[in-house]
């Protein structure tokens, strides 16, 4: 992350001088391949994979599924509210923020929070506004939904809403952004990918460390319905991954898993890996 920021300062520096367009000049795929996909070497084992583990927040990748639950007194701890922006009619305020759809309080994770705020400026740079609908929820807000949700469905789990300690909201990194005609719709549904707000988040949500959790050909994997709303913070080097090959967040885990295997088998000191194994409460 330092060492990204790094070269896109000194590109920017360098585009200044030469008056040249930082759109054009200025590719993560550039460096990605050079710097990386590199590797870190611990002892004699080298860490063999696309992603170096200094790249990784293991707290920023941590996965929260039907598999690996979340356990009830999981809070994250660096909560903060989210800075709202109350937007002129034709959506422009210099304010930072984010647009909210709903009136209540809404945190994150501080990172994300940050990476969210930037995103969103992104966006209405580019014309759209996109809106904040739901960020982090308790074990228990969790619980409450899972229950309605049953009792609405004659007990019957429709894969809408997660159980307690399986969903991403809990991670404080998971939030569902709308375009404004979804404020007032009475659900959401994967029609909403058609709005151009949604491509434009499947374009450039990794540029800001997003990934679109709950992919439209993942379902079987992540047992959850696609979602083009809900983006989840990862950090810019696992999501450009993540995106540029087309992974939902169970197969990153998987790939990682394996990378940690061959790293131990090797040999490699098993406290280099430990924070990035995911473990279930249950
Ligand atoms: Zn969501």
């Amino acid at each position: 992350m330092k060492i990204l920021k790094r070269m896109a300062a000194l590109e920017l520096a360098f585009c200044l001088v030469l008056g040249c367009s930082l759109a054009e000049d200025f590719s993560l795929e550039d460096f990605w391949e050079d710097d990386l996909i590199a590797e870190d070497t611990y002892g004699d084992v080298t860490w063999d994979f696309p992603i170096r583990l200094s790249d990784m927040d293991p707290e920023l990748i941590r996965i929260a599924n039907q598999d690996y639950l979340l356990s009830k007194d999981f809070v994250p701890d660096t909560l903060v509210t989210i800075p709202a922006r109350k937007a002129n009619k034709d959506g422009s305020n210099a304010n930072n923020g984010m647009l909210k759809a709903v009136s209540s309080t809404m945190q994150l994770q501080a990172t994300c929070a940050e990476a969210l705020i930037e995103l969103s400026e992104a966006a209405r740079a580019d014309g759209y506004n996109l809106y904040l609908k739901s960020a982090y929820r308790s074990w228990s807000t969790q619980n409450t939904m899972y229950k309605n949700r049953l009792k609405k469905n004659n007990g019957k789990d429709d894969g809408w809403v997660s159980k307690a300690g399986a969903s991403d909201h809990q991670t404080g990194l998971g939030c569902d952004v709308i375009p404004k005609s979804w404020i007032n719709a009475s659900g959401m549904n994967s029609k909403m990918a058609k709005e151009k707000e949604c491509i434009w988040m499947a374009q450039h949500c990794q540029e800001y460390g997003f990934i679109i959790r709950y992919p439209e050909d993942k379902e079987d994997i992540t047992k959850i319905h696609y979602e083009p709303w809900h983006l989840r913070y990862v950090g810019i080097p696992v999501a450009t991954y993540i995106m540029e090959n087309g992974l939902c967040l169970e197969e990153f885990h998987e790939q990682l898993q394996a990378a940690i295997d061959r790293f131990l088998e090797a040999g490699g000191n098993p406290a280099v890996v430990e924070p990035y194994i995911q473990r279930s409460a249950e």
